[in-house]
């Protein structure tokens, strides 16, 4: 009783491909999820175009406003609590 796992992959004509892209950043193992008509990383907040050439990044709202721009999230916060 051999049965084939469905949902993981999706066969496309006889290539295995992944359904979902894994994040260039966080790199492989951490997919990107998939929204309609753009992927986005969960993890670091990267997000990209499916039909786009490349992700349009957001500028900054306010004008007189100069913020340095800090990164989302640290990739390992390991502060000791005290
Ligand atoms: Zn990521």
């Amino acid at each position: 009783m051999a049965k084939a796992r469905v949902g993981l992959y999706s066969v496309q004509g006889d290539a295995l491909s992944r359904t979902h892209k894994s994040c260039p950043k966080c790199g492989p193992g951490v997919f990107l999820a998939e929204h309609g008509n753009r992927r986005s990383c969960g993890r670091c907040g990267y997000s990209e175009s499916k039909g786009g050439p490349a992700p349009k990044v957001k500028p900054a709202k306010s004008v007189g406003e100069s913020k340095p721009a800090t990164p989302r999230s640290p990739p390992a916060a390991s502060s000791p609590a005290a």
